[in-house]
């Protein structure tokens, strides 16, 4: 089987975790900017954070096979300092020339403030500016689908933005229509304990069709699995979708989204 991981946060997995991807049959792997556990202290950390990101993960991906790709951003969980965000994203435009930059993200809302909501208002800003793709995280800790209305809200207010170019992340059985119903792309996040089974992934596959939606591990430094888009796509053969179908949902829906950036070239 042949997949892309579309998001996952491998700058904290090991080289164990490489290894049993690129046997496994993954393509690429996109890693949106994300939280490191703990709050960064300055503009710095973010720097050099970019640096990783951009010059030596897509290096030690390359080791295993693998094209590494990456999005940027200040992450929710640290955009409640507008200060601080403002500072970040006016660096960021020097990292986006980069060979494997796909676009602004994970942005989004984490407890829905007000704060976060105007950092996500510069990010969509940005990306608009810079014509760059838009991955958006949604809330898991508040009003998940409070969080995702106020997403879609922003996005349709600002005209630039076409919602094809955009991926709502980790919605779930409430969220999904609405983001479909936006234009905008829905992703899955598969996660062992919250977030998406496979089993209710693939639910919400059969019941919406697949045709703007892509499943991820987003496996970080927490309780994640880095092989879960492929335990969904057993789910799916157990459940008799044919190969079509499997190939379609964990490769061919991810390269139609990714690749309306130039720069997305997975493994063939
Ligand atoms: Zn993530």
């Amino acid at each position: 089987m042949r997949y892309i991981e579309p998001h996952a946060h491998m700058v904290s997995r090991t080289t164990d975790d490489y290894i049993a991807m690129a046997t496994a049959g993954c393509a690429a792997i996109c890693e949106p900017a994300f939280w490191a556990g703990f709050d960064r202290s300055s503009p710095r950390g973010f720097f050099d954070y970019f640096r990783q990101l951009t010059e030596h993960e897509p290096k030690r991906a390359a080791k295993y096979g693998v094209p590494h790709f990456c999005w940027l951003c200040i992450n929710p969980k640290e955009a409640e300092d507008v200060k601080l965000a403002t500072e970040v994203i006016e660096f960021i435009p020097e990292f986006l020339e980069a060979a494997n930059v796909l676009g602004i993200g994970e942005i989004g809302l984490n407890k829905n403030s007000r704060n976060e909501l105007k950092v996500l208002e510069m990010h969509v800003d940005l990306a608009a500016r810079h014509d760059q793709l838009i991955l958006i995280h949604t809330p898991h800790l508040e009003d998940k689908l409070k969080g995702t209305r106020l997403t879609l809200d922003v996005l349709k207010n600002d005209r630039r933005i076409r919602p094809e170019r955009c991926i709502l992340d980790h919605v779930e059985e409430h969220t999904v229509g609405l983001v479909l119903d936006s234009g905008c792309w829905a992703g899955m996040t598969l996660y062992p304990e919250t977030k998406c089974t496979s089993a209710r992934a693939v639910d919400i596959l059969e019941r919406y069709g697949s045709e703007r939606l892509w499943m991820n591990s987003a496996c970080d430094w927490g309780v994640s699995v880095p092989l879960a888009v492929l335990y969904a796509a057993l789910e799916m053969r157990r459940r008799g979708h044919d190969a079509a179908a499997i190939d379609r949902a964990i490769f061919g829906n991810p390269l139609r989204f990714l690749s309306q950036c130039a720069k997305f070239k997975p493994a063939m």
